[in-house]
């Protein structure tokens, strides 16, 4: 028994090295029960189109494990559009700090949201995973806006906005869950 599972664990370690599909990946992690081997096809089958999936793919997921993935990016993909078009900004009830350019700090927070951060969210073929969003904040350049505000955004959105920011890898986690529970 001790050989065999070293075995499959050679086995495994060689086709980690070649470039093996996902969907194929998966079915052999099912079949010899390697529960390492299930989150990185996960991942990369969630940010794979459905489209992009071929025949092949089909015969080797069966029907349940699809709904998974497919119900989970339909999760995801509602997550990514309701942070996209809903730019998160204290309202003008909380202003602190004192700020007597505010309504230009908040014109400068929106359009950077709309046209950097939207579009990285939106990009048809780079996945930009939703967890970095406050650190691409921290990096971007707000220019026209006070500092300090855009320190306090920052913190109030870490505050206030981190379950929707985490959403996204609170859904790929649930799919890996569920999908270890199948397999064992
Ligand atoms: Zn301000």
């Amino acid at each position: 028994m001790w050989q065999m599972e070293q075995g499959v664990k050679f086995a495994a370690s060689q086709l980690a090295k070649q470039s093996l599909h996902p969907v194929h990946r998966l079915k052999l992690a099912r079949q010899y029960s390697l529960r390492d081997w299930i989150e990185i096809p996960i991942r990369m089958l969630l940010s794979t189109p459905l489209e992009c999936y071929t025949e092949e793919n089909e015969t080797n997921l069966d029907f349940s494990l699809y709904m998974i993935i497919a119900t989970t990016k339909e999760s995801i993909s509602t997550a990514r559009k309701r942070l996209a078009h809903h730019p998160p900004f204290p309202n003008n009830a909380d202003n602190a700090p004192f700020c007597l350019q505010h309504t230009a700090c908040k014109k400068v927070w929106y359009e950077k949201w709309f046209l950097v951060l939207g579009r990285s969210i939106h990009h048809p073929s780079e996945h930009f995973p939703m967890i970095l969003i406050p650190e691409m904040l921290e990096k971007m350049e707000h220019r026209g806006m006070n500092p300090e505000c855009k320190k306090y955004v920052l913190d109030w959105i870490q505050l206030k906005f981190s379950s929707l920011i985490h959403k996204e890898e609170d859904l790929i986690q649930q799919a890996i869950t569920t999908i270890h529970e199948m397999f064992s």
